[in-house]
């Protein structure tokens, strides 16, 4: 039996692009000599993404499909979509066409010759602002700094999986999940491959500026806790200078005595360590959040409907 490839495709409100998306990745799937499969996880989506899904899957034997019952958001629908998948490896692809499709053959060469992941790096990425280069590009180097097992830069989510390294990421259940992040984790034999990412096929991007300054944020405190450790340094540095200025005061007034004065410098200090605190109380409350959204131990996500690839035999539907 030839290894089984599946090619797994978050989608979210994607309804204008995936006939061409299944159009353009099927031709590339059938030059390849493996078992291959699309499978599509609907989002949530509020427009008529579902049935085109549905229509794509009657049109061929390779494709299955998984609804959730709400939208998850993206890094969701991929832990959806993995945990659904048995094939051999996994490539997860956007549905806006903007990881070439044509690029699955050059993943799957690397995979043959031992990889377990192989990631695509963006070269460059066209039709996307100044601003959104610029953010990402402080990003990627704020995590490199922050955390203990470093993302790689410009690695989006798409990349191919080994089964193993498949299964190591869907051993880890934490809610908040940062799947950049995770990806890093698995470790085992990582490559980038190196690629032009292209404009958007149809539609309009999912992620505002502020869905990625909390994707940011996430990032962060999922992999390092060195903000919590800032904060002590900050709070130990403060305390030291207050000591030097006390010492300070103490030592003038006994020298040269003290007429009452210095309101500028008492309510400098007093805001300065107001401040101080809220910060880091912030701090502390962002990792305790998420150790509260953590301790519900609720699922990721809930599946609506689930119709997997059925090849050529009949069609198998199961909502669970
Ligand atoms: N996506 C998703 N759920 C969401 C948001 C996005 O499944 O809540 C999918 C989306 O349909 C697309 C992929 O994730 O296939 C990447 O989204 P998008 O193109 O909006 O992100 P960008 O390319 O701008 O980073
Ligand atoms: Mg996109």
């Amino acid at each position: 039996m030839s290894a089984s490839l599946t090619v797994l495709v978050p989608a979210y409100n994607e309804g204008e692009g995936l006939r061409e998306f299944q159009r353009r990745t099927l031709a590339v799937l059938d030059g390849l000599a493996l078992s291959t499969r699309i499978l599509y996880v609907d989002d949530g989506s509020s427009d008529d993404t579902w049935s085109v899904m549905g229509d794509l899957a009657r049109a061929d034997a390779r494709v299955g499909v998984l609804k959730l019952s709400r939208n998850f958001g993206k890094e969701l629908a991929l832990t959806a979509g993995l945990d659904h998948c048995d094939s051999d490896a996994v490539i997860i692809l956007d549905a806006d066409l903007q990881d070439p499709p044509e690029l699955i053959p050059q993943f799957v060469a690397r995979w043959q010759q031992g990889a377990d992941v192989v990631a695509g790096q963006r070269l460059e990425r066209h039709g996307e602002s100044w601003l959104k280069r610029a953010t990402a590009s402080a990003f990627y180097r704020v995590m490199a700094s922050l955390a203990s097992t470093p993302v790689p830069r410009d690695t989006g989510d798409f990349r191919l999986m080994s089964r193993r390294a498949v299964d190591a990421l869907c051993g880890m259940r934490e809610r908040q999940r940062f799947m950049k992040g995770l990806f890093a984790w698995v470790g085992f034999r990582q490559e980038a491959l190196i690629y032009q990412r292209e404009a958007r096929f149809a539609g309009r991007s999912k992620f505002s500026y502020w869905r990625l300054w909390n994707l940011a944020l996430e990032g962060i405190t999922s992999f390092s806790t060195l903000p919590l450790r800032v904060a002590t340094y900050v709070g130990v540095l403060t305390s030291l200078a207050a000591f030097g200025f006390a010492s300070w005061i103490v030592a003038k007034t006994l020298l040269w005595g003290e007429s009452v004065a210095g309101y500028p410098s008492l309510m400098s200090v007093m805001l300065f360590l107001g401040g101080v605190q809220l910060m880091a109380l912030g701090i502390i409350g962002e990792y305790l959040g998420r150790l509260y959204m953590e301790s519900k131990q609720r699922p990721l996500y809930l599946v609506d409907v689930h119709a997997p690839a059925h090849g050529s035999a009949s069609t198998t539907v199961d909502a669970d």
